[in-house]
């Protein structure tokens, strides 16, 4: 053939991170059958949809089957039910963000990815470590990267002191995977006011918000001036265990515009165009997740996960290891001990405990030195897990 690709593609680094993985453990297991293996690298849930959400579907499902309730093709931006649930459900949280904002979509990966389609040729700033979708779909389409270190003394919370003023496009993730580490309102605050000063839009991911527990806020609009410069992005995934169901949103402010043109506007064109809506059973189901009963069975699986995590961070406090995250989020990134490599460590825990965890470097150069364990495991797997950490740590 002789058309052109997008060449853009060869920068992109081969998505090695968990193929890796998995090539070290089939290796080791091969070579040693009978090895019980824990995993405590997933990022996926584990426990399943709870009753309040199988009802939901199931009542769908039964509605899909009859001529009279029988639906199509969906809203683009989402059936009004559901915009209306998640706008109620960030009134609970204490924030203003009306239905007609609210874009409906199959999952928080998709719109982070597919945002740059509205975007023009911006600078982009992201942190180092963060969720590897913000820079590979930027670097596709031939953005230019800065990058921003989060390390141990900013405690993996880079913030935008000492940045030149220019407009960016940045992209903060808080309660942040792979770290686990939280902006609070201040310091988001300061976020927004650079974002103000510098003409910038911050790209905000939220996905793991409903993990936060304590004085951080939920959504970035509990801070003032964030309608003016943010497009949030949150999931069903983490919140409801939607990992295998696909159900999220992103919000638009009104007050979002560009030489007077309306970002919002651009984005309800570009999913009219390219996106056809989520389906009306799986709509259904997320929105029964948002229900009274349907949240209090979605934090009763959340404070089953955070119940790992927390025997985690006491373990790592009790043997001096520093890490972060594990309160506001299902991740827990510790500095590998005795100043080893990322990979180092992951090879030293799969041959003396057989725990498989993430290396940090798979999440960026400042990745380096760290690790990733997750609270998705069950209790009994976490435990044993733990027991034997204990031996070697
Ligand atoms: N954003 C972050 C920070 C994530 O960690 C993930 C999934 O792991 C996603 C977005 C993707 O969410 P979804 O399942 O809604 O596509």
């Amino acid at each position: 053939m002789n058309i052109k690709l997008n060449d853009n593609f060869d920068n992109v680094k081969e998505s090695y991170l968990f193929s890796e993985i998995a090539k070290r453990v089939n290796k080791y297991s091969a070579e040693h059958p009978e090895a019980k293996i824990i995993r405590l690298g997933i990022g996926d849930c584990t426990l399943p949809l709870t009753k309040t959400v199988i009802d939901a579907m199931h009542k769908a499902v039964d509605e899909m089957g009859v001529k009279e309730t029988f639906r199509g093709y969906p809203p683009e931006y989402g059936y009004d039910f559901l915009r209306e649930a998640i706008s109620k459900y960030y009134a609970s949280n204490g924030v203003d963000v009306a239905a007609d904002e609210i874009f409906v979509s199959d999952g928080a990966k998709s719109d982070c990815g597919n945002i740059v389609d509205i975007l023009g040729d911006n600078t982009i700033l992201i942190p180092d470590p963060v969720y590897p979708v913000y820079m590979d779909s930027n670097i596709m389409s031939g953005r230019k990267i800065e990058l921003i270190s989060g390390n141990q003394e900013n405690g993996f919370l880079p913030m935008p002191k000492g940045l030149e003023v220019k407009p960016y496009v940045i992209y903060i993730c808080s309660p942040n995977n792979p770290t686990g580490a939280t902006y609070n309102k201040e310091q988001l605050g300061e976020w927004i006011a650079f974002a103000k000063k510098s003409g910038s839009l911050i790209i905000f991911d939220s996905a793991y918000e409903a993990f936060i527990k304590g004085d951080y806020p939920h959504s970035i609009y509990a801070v003032e001036g964030a309608r003016e410069c943010v497009i949030e992005i949150c999931s069903f995934s983490k919140m409801a265990g939607f990992t295998g169901t696909r159900c999220s949103w992103t919000v638009f402010p009104k007050e979002l515009e560009v030489n007077g043109k309306s970002v919002q506007k651009m984005w309800a064109r570009r999913q009219a165009t390219k996106f056809n809506g989520v389906p009306y059973v799986i709509q259904r189901a997320a929105e029964a997740a948002l229900s009274p009963e349907g949240v209090k069975e979605a934090m009763a699986n959340i404070d089953y996960y955070m119940s790992n995590g927390k025997l985690i961070g006491e373990l790592l406090k009790e043997k001096g290891v520093w890490f972060s995250g594990g309160v506001c989020s299902p991740y827990i990134w510790l500095k590998c001990p005795n100043n080893m490599k990322s990979w180092d460590f992951f090879d030293m825990l799969l041959e003396k405990v057989q725990v498989v965890g993430t290396p940090g470097a798979g999440f960026g150069d400042e990745g380096e030195g760290y690790f990733r364990l997750t609270s998705f495991g069950s209790r009994e797997a976490t435990i044993e897990a733990i027991e034997r950490l204990k031996t070697i740590l």
